[in-house]
């Protein structure tokens, strides 16, 4: 039985041609600035973006915690929504090791935040018994929220309050791509209000390492310091940038083909017995679906599931995960379907016995 692994877009291997230009790619040391894979990866990035410079870092996670060291002061808040992946992914990394206090305002089901919200949680300025709010970081698409696209729209209304404040806005865009495939936005469009944006090579870019960070040139300047010292200069990591600048010039348009796969996958499972979601809301590559409690909890049917073949990751207590990525074509997505009838079907007839 062949497994179909819908854990992530992370899963997906680096194509022919990445392997091929990393193994042509023209290498220097990074450290000194002299690689000019690199060089040009950050370069083709920042255009792609509309922003002055980009950077090269291990990882999105990497990135964002690079922006919170860059903005922040030991002491200082960053507010994020309570649903963001930094929040709940990234081990801490903004307090941990940028020593701010994360505040959070609620998430709506699109992965907005309301600018309300966010003007009330600002702190005034010059009150020595509060943090300075520094900080301020939207996610798009938005991973938990089922990769909802935040609209240029939605990302200036939050921007226009933060920026009032005097605070910086990051935008953690590990799915830029997606949100710009599925909105029809060029993606420089979707970042024009926000100071940074960091994006991810590694995910349904199909790339086997990396991400960037994207800003102002005097921001990447200090931010390029701030990643040597988490250990992020990675000399003649042009080999990386290489698969990287394969990513950006022919991975991003076919991001419509997960789209419209990941929308058949929540049609198919929309009809399930037991399952829950609304297929029109899918706008991208994710698609988050509730259990049935009756049918069991969401740790038990990924079991199932996995015993079926058909990898999921867990999302919330009744909810489960699946992402379209490259290496799932349209005839995965009608067997999964098929996997994942039989299988809650089998776990609904054990529980009315
Ligand atoms: C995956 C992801 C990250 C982190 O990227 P890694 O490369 O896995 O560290 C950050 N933000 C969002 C929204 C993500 O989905």
């Amino acid at each position: 039985m062949n497994v179909i692994d819908l854990r992530s877009d992370t899963i997906t291997h680096p194509t022919d041609a990445m392997r091929q230009a990393m193994a042509e790619a023209e290498v220097g040391d990074d450290v000194y600035g002299e690689d000019p894979s690199i060089n040009l990866l950050e370069q083709k990035a920042a255009q792609l973006l509309g922003k002055e410079a980009g950077l090269l870092t291990a990882s999105g996670t990497m990135s964002n915690l690079v922006a919170a060291l860059t903005y922040c002061h030991r002491g200082d808040e960053v507010i994020m929504g309570d649903q963001a992946h930094m929040f709940w992914n990234e081990s801490a990394g903004v307090s941990a090791l940028a020593g701010a206090q994360v505040r959070l305002v609620p998430n709506d089901d699109q992965g907005r935040i309301d600018p309300q919200d966010l003007a009330a949680a600002i702190r005034p300025r010059g009150n020595v018994h509060m943090p300075p709010t520094t900080m301020v970081c939207l996610e798009n698409t938005h991973n938990r929220c089922s990769g909802a696209a935040l609209t240029p729209q939605d990302t200036r209304r939050v921007a226009d309050v933060a920026h009032e404040a005097g605070a910086s806005v990051h935008m953690d865009g590990a799915r830029i791509f997606n949100a710009a495939v599925g909105l029809e936005v060029p993606p420089s469009e979707l970042v024009k209000d926000v100071d940074d944006v960091s994006f991810c090579l590694s995910k349904a870019l199909s790339c086997p390492v990396g991400s960037v960070l994207c800003g102002t040139e005097e921001f990447i300047g200090e931010a390029r310091r701030w990643r040597k010292m988490v250990g992020g200069g990675m000399r003649q990591a042009g080999v990386l940038a290489a698969a990287g600048l394969v990513g950006l010039d022919t991975m991003i348009e076919r991001l419509a083909d997960d789209h419209a796969n990941a929308r058949r996958l929540a049609q198919g499972l929309s009809r399930i017995e037991g399952i829950n979601v609304d297929p029109e809301s899918i706008q991208t590559n994710i698609v988050i679906f509730e259990i049935d409690p009756s049918i069991g909890t969401a740790p038990e049917v990924l079991q199932a599931l996995a015993e079926a073949g058909v990898k999921v990751t867990p999302s919330r207590t009744q909810t489960l995960r699946m992402v379209t990525h490259r290496q799932i074509s349209g005839d995965d997505v009608e067997d999964a379907l098929a996997r994942v009838s039989e299988v809650m079907e089998k776990l609904g007839a054990t529980r009315s016995s």
